[in-house]
């Protein structure tokens, strides 16, 4: 049995000849940089998510900086972003000069507390940036209203939640990245939509920002050698283009795969009395990037380590809140500051979830778990 967190080689196998002859149209054409697979790409990615405009970039990360500079966010300014997440958020900010604000999380949904919201916004805010962690979307509804009366922009990082989908309350859907300001994704070969290698994209629905998200993402010029801002190169590659081009169309099905796993782990864990399983949102679908456990009353790192002795992965996402790390320490946040994203550092244990999970491995990831506890 070769158990692993993320099966990629088999789901390759599956659309091997779509995926192959895309890739060699690109070599034989030589378009390595903005071939026509990327253009054609950002369409149908703008048609498949709703959002009236798609900008690829080399990977997430850049999204959020480039989402930020055309936000026109300047040094000193205060950006909210949740403790418990991945660094690319908070770092993007950083290193733009503007000052991270965290905010501690909902200890059974993993989106920022809104609760806490309010509180923490002041003169020098100017943005929020919610994650859709794990694979479903925040309470956009709440955080756009706040926004609104605060006259904040928000950036939704969807880099582990594309295709998901928020209903408001008067019934409207959309998805994952299109109802901020501007919302950004990644295509790590990992994600939910993954290329193989780096990638990345930026939603909006404001003409004038996609025109300025597109100029700093091309080292801040419209027309060739005259720039009118400082920007950076930020470029997603044909390759990876046509490969996503091949995956977008099997999307829908991943996500669905992705459900079915989530739901057996759901059926064979929901009255276990030391593992609480994911809870849904009720507004919002999920894709499941990860199936995340909390570990209650054992340690979580025994229950790791048994499981990898019997062949199962598992990783923890993530194992220190952000204001702990210590690149981050200059921002003055100390022990206890955000006890919820404390006490899941401890806590959480992500589960394999793929595409391709095969009913017997997971029958025996299921087994190898609950052994864990006779
Ligand atoms: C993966 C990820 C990113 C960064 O994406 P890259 O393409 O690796 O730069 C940003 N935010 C979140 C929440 C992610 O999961």
């Amino acid at each position: 049995m070769n158990i692993q967190m993320v099966d990629l080689r088999s789901q390759y196998d599956r659309i091997k000849a779509e995926v192959d002859s895309a890739i060699q149209e690109v070599i034989d054409t030589t378009a390595f940089i903005n071939g026509p697979q990327v253009k054609s790409f950002g369409n149908s990615l703008a048609s498949y998510t709703g959002a009236k405009h798609v900008i690829t970039c080399a990977n997430g990360t850049d999204a959020l900086q480039i989402a930020m500079m055309a936000l026109g966010f300047q040094p000193g300014d205060e950006v909210i972003v949740p403790a418990f997440t991945y660094v690319a958020t908070v770092e993007v900010i950083a290193l733009l000069g503007l000052k991270p604000i965290f905010i501690d999380v909902v200890a059974d949904t993993y989106e920022l507390d809104i609760a806490q919201l309010e509180d923490k916004i002041t003169a020098r805010t100017v943005g929020i940036v919610p994650v859709h962690l794990y694979g479903q979307c925040s309470n956009m509804e709440l955080i756009l209203e706040l926004a609104k009366r605060h006259g904040l922009k928000v950036i939704e990082d969807t880099a582990q939640a594309i295709g998901a989908v928020f209903t408001f309350s008067d019934g409207r859907k959309a998805q994952a990245g299109t109802m901020g300001d501007i919302g950004t994704t990644s295509f790590f070969p990992s994600k939910n939509l993954g290329c193989y290698g780096d990638g990345g994209a930026i939603f909006t629905n404001d003409a004038d920002l996609a025109k300025k998200l597109q100029m700093i993402a091309n080292h801040g010029q419209a027309k060739k050698y005259y720039h009118e801002s400082i920007g950076v190169n930020s470029r997603l590659d044909t390759l990876q283009a046509a490969i996503l081009n091949v995956k977008l169309k099997h999307l829908d099905r991943y996500s669905a795969s992705r459900n079915e796993v989530a739901d057996a782990y759901d059926q064979a864990f929901k009255n276990h009395p030391n593992i609480k399983i994911p809870k849904r949102a009720t507004n919002s679908t999920h894709v499941f990037h990860q199936y995340t456990i909390q570990v209650e009353g054992i340690s979580r790192d025994e229950l790791k380590e048994y499981l990898a002795e019997k062949g199962v992965p598992s990783m923890v996402y993530y194992p220190i809140s952000l204001h702990q790390q210590v690149a981050y320490q200059g921002y003055g946040y100390n022990a206890g500051d955000f006890p919820v994203s404390e006490l899941l550092c401890t806590k959480v244990l992500s589960l394999p979830i793929h595409t391709e999970m095969k009913m017997e491995d997971q029958a025996y990831i299921i087994e190898s778990i609950k052994s864990f506890f006779k």
